[in-house]
């Protein structure tokens, strides 16, 4: 047992939750259904009123909201409150041209401040830790919520946003930073350029609280022994309010669903059928007191699985496994479903970095699959293996996790670009 941040919601009884969100999801039902005409058109449509919404077992009753509602209703017809009452937004990045803007009224970031806080109490931080937020500021939601969480928190926050590695390590070592949050893959590569530098030793680093992209345990383990900390997990997105949402607690399997304002579904994707905890399926948010964007049934394209096995942290929220992915980020290759965390957990397990990129092409009809990989300096002074035959030993690998066969090319140390926000490991050139 921990310490926690809000202790009587976070460890409160499951009747207790179930009676907090039946109170929350009637109310919020009919706040939008008022107030929320493109809402109250679906609901129309799918012949719901809000006086059909008596309790929890009723939310599969109500319609789900896709990623291309938001995109039709872009930018102000989910608004939940007049934009008067609205303090700020954040934005999706957007590389497709798929813009999600989110509005936050002030009681929306409060909230969203104390699910931070408890991520970062989860990781063992308290108001005497240094919070060094290394996550991008501005329209991006990560470096926003973890340096509401860490003021909300009472510690000295560092809002150095991301990039700048220089300053990063020297601010990490210089001011006894104790907490870092930001991507994984830029925690690899800070880890990667502290150890370049000789300066572990220096960093007072205890935890990190990385997140905003899938990874794998392997990459956990190797951030764990370069940093020298204990590395969270952290779950979030714009659409819902940010980092936060769900996070881990000390057992690192699996992260805890704010459940006093957000209600988890898994559903197949395919049917929208709601499946049994432990089914793997798409992840579904409804945000039961947000106010100025209340997403109802959200289909956050997540895939991963609920358990509500007791954690013996104490806490009682139901938990959400580690994301299979996003189905966005899946790639069908020859016909076969690729998940980029699969690849590198075999890069990994064979002591390389998480630095690697894929390249998908279609070549007379037919797929082509190549991995490029670094080689880590260790490696290349390694003379017991030559190149071809580590090539050879991957493509066996990852033969054997995905079922098909990729073509690996070593390269060199440090020829593939590093990320300080979100990793590109995909380039995919087909044309569909
Ligand atoms: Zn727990």
């Amino acid at each position: 047992m921990g310490n926690y941040f809000q202790k009587e919601i976070e460890c409160a009884s499951r009747e207790q939750i179930v009676a907090i969100q039946n109170e929350k999801l009637v109310s919020q039902v009919k706040r939008v259904y008022e107030n929320v005409p493109y809402y109250r058109a679906k609901m129309d449509e799918k012949g719901v009123k809000p006086e059909d919404i008596k309790s929890i077992e009723d939310l599969h009753k109500l319609p789900f909201l896709m990623k291309s509602d938001l995109r039709d209703a872009y930018p102000y017809g989910l608004l939940g409150k007049p934009l008067s009452e609205c303090v700020r937004i954040h934005s999706t990045s957007g590389t497709t041209g798929r813009r999600v803007v989110a509005f936050y009224t002030q009681h929306d970031i409060d909230i969203w401040d104390e699910c931070c806080a408890r991520a970062l109490v989860a990781a063992g931080a308290s108001k005497d830790d240094v919070v060094q937020v290394a996550y991008g500021f501005g329209l991006f939601t990560g470096g926003a919520g973890l340096n509401g969480g860490s003021h909300k928190l009472g510690s000295l926050t560092l809002p150095m946003s991301s990039g700048n590695t220089e300053r990063q390590i020297q601010f990490m070592i210089d001011l006894n930073a104790t907490v870092l949050c930001c991507t994984p893959s830029y925690a690899a590569y800070l880890s990667e350029s502290v150890n370049e530098r000789g300066v572990k030793d220096q960093l007072k680093l205890k935890a990190g609280i990385f997140g905003a992209e899938a990874w794998s345990e392997e990459m956990r383990k190797s951030i764990e022994e370069g940093l020298g900390l204990k590395a969270f997990d952290i779950y979030g997105l714009t659409e819902i309010s940010g980092p936060g949402v769900a996070f881990e607690c000390e057992e690192q399997n699996g992260m805890h669903i704010n459940e006093d304002h957000f209600i988890a579904e898994i559903i197949d994707p395919d049917t929208g059928e709601v499946l049994p905890d432990g089914s793997v399926g798409e992840l579904v948010f409804t945000c039961i007191d947000k106010e100025a964007f209340p997403l109802i049934r959200y289909r956050t394209r997540d895939l991963c699985s609920l358990s509500r096995v007791p954690c013996p942290c104490g806490r009682t929220h139901v938990k959400m496994g580690k994301l299979m992915g996003r189905s966005d980020d899946m790639l069908i290759i020859r016909g076969v479903n690729v998940f980029p965390s699969q690849i590198e957990t075999v890069l990994i397990k064979n002591g390389y970095a998480a630095n690697y990129q894929i390249i998908v092409d279609r070549v007379n009809n037919s797929d082509t699959f190549d991995v490029n990989v670094e080689i880590t300096p260790d490696m290349l002074s390694d003379t017991t293996m030559g190149i071809s035959e580590r090539e050879k030993h991957l493509v066996n690998d990852l033969k054997a996790m995905l079922g098909i066969k990729a073509a690996v090319h070593i390269v060199e140390p440090k020829s593939i670009a590093r990320s300080e926000g979100k990793a590109v490991r995909v380039i995919d050139k087909r044309k569909f």
